[in-house]
């Protein structure tokens, strides 16, 4: 893309979010301005979330009105909200320029409020306890669609709810849209940008190994949460075949021990429990013995059902059995408590029912 003022006369009004912080210093240079008016700009979006360039009263009168010819910011459209009054939980729905969908939830929990984003239409992959995963992909999420969602979330919780830790596992396999999940992370750590600590943001695979790598070299040391979900290669195969077949599990946890953790920070294991499929003791004792010397935490969620669902949700005597033999062995395990069960929150529940015509929009 270029930027010479003289094309800019013919050319459309620039989206600004969606240039990347290089392309956005161009642009000034372009126009003969100091590198720090970019800084300056990037600033009044995101850190203080301001989307007229009239409000950006450190720039010079002639800057903003050359901005608003050649500029445009655009604002995240939630398209639908839905409230768990039990427990807190929202689920947003964004409307992106083309009319697709994405979901965020808002989770609350003690002194967090926490972000889950998602990162795809849909999905490259196609797990089979996993609504999203029936969608199969539309397409890859840009990293101000990312952001967006929590510019959005942060508009709708307002300044007395501050959104403290981002993960993102929404709709989606951020590892197979890593280019835009990284550069979705800059605008969130930057000074000038969300400043959030690498340390409140997750990012969960399903096992994408040599993309594991490059999250690991990335300079922003985020968390890592893997969703593991089986303890043998036979069980993952048909809970989440696609990455399995290419990535197995002896692949994977290699993967996982090669991981360049931080000091006292650990690995997030998921594992969704389904009902007589992995949650027996010996998938435990199983589980006990692959994440041996893995420094990690294990994180249990009994499974989310969802209309038409190949999986049940096992008995709550069953989740703390594992749980048990996880303690026992001195994991330190967890079991999710099942935030929003009364909104669809099982991720893509909410944008399927929307696009079968349970939600009218605007509801
Ligand atoms: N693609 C990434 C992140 C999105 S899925 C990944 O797979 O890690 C986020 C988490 O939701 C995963 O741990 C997945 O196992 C879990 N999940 C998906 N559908 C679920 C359901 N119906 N019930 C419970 N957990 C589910
Ligand atoms: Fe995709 Fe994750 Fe769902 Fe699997 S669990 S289909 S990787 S979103």
């Amino acid at each position: 893309m270029c930027y010479k003022s003289k094309q800019l006369l013919i050319m459309p009004q620039v989206a600004l979010k969606t240039l990347s912080v290089t392309q956005l210093d161009d642009l000034f240079t372009a126009q003969g301005w100091p590198r720090y008016r970019s800084r300056q700009v990037l600033d009044w979006i995101y850190r203080r979330g301001v989307t007229r360039f009239d409000d950006m009263t450190n720039l010079g009168r002639s800057e903003r009105i050359r901005l608003a010819d050649i500029a445009v910011i655009t604002e995240p459209v939630v398209s639908e909200i839905q409230h768990d009054a039990e427990d807190g939980t929202e689920k947003l729905l964004f409307r992106l320029e083309d009319g697709e969908t994405v979901e965020s939830v808002l989770i609350p929990d003690e002194d967090r409020l926490t972000l889950c984003l998602s990162t795809q239409v849909g999905c490259t992959l196609d797990c089979t306890f996993c609504l999203t995963g029936t969608m199969g992909l539309k397409r890859n999420l840009k990293a101000h669609e990312i952001v967006d969602q929590v510019l959005g979330a942060r508009a709708h919780a307002g300044p007395e709810r501050p959104i403290t830790n981002l993960v993102f596992m929404g709709m989606g396999e951020p590892l197979a849209n890593l280019a835009a999940v990284c550069e979705a992370i800059e605008r969130l750590t930057a000074p000038w940008g969300l400043g959030y600590s690498p340390r409140r943001i997750t990012v969960s695979t399903s096992g994408l190994v040599p993309q594991m790598a490059q999250l690991g070299a990335f300079r922003h040391p985020v968390n890592l949460a893997v969703s593991l979900n089986a303890t043998t290669d036979d069980v993952r195969d048909r809970v989440m075949g696609t990455i399995n077949r290419k990535y197995p599990l002896t692949a994977l946890l290699e993967a996982c021990r090669a991981y360049p953790l931080p000091p006292r920070r650990r690995i997030f294991f998921e594992y969704v429990l389904l009902a007589g499929v992995n949650d027996p003791p010996a998938d435990a004792r199983r589980l006990v013995k692959l994440l041996h010397g893995i420094r990690c935490k294990i994180n249990l969620i009994p499974f989310n059902p969802w209309p038409g669902a190949p999986f049940e949700r096992p008995a709550d005597a069953t989740v703390a059995a594992f749980q048990a033999i996880l303690l026992d062995a001195h994991f330190s395990a967890f079991v999710r408590k099942s935030k929003g069960r009364q909104i669809l929150a099982a991720c893509g529940q909410l944008r399927s029912a929307y696009q079968q015509g349970f939600i009218p929009l605007g509801s």
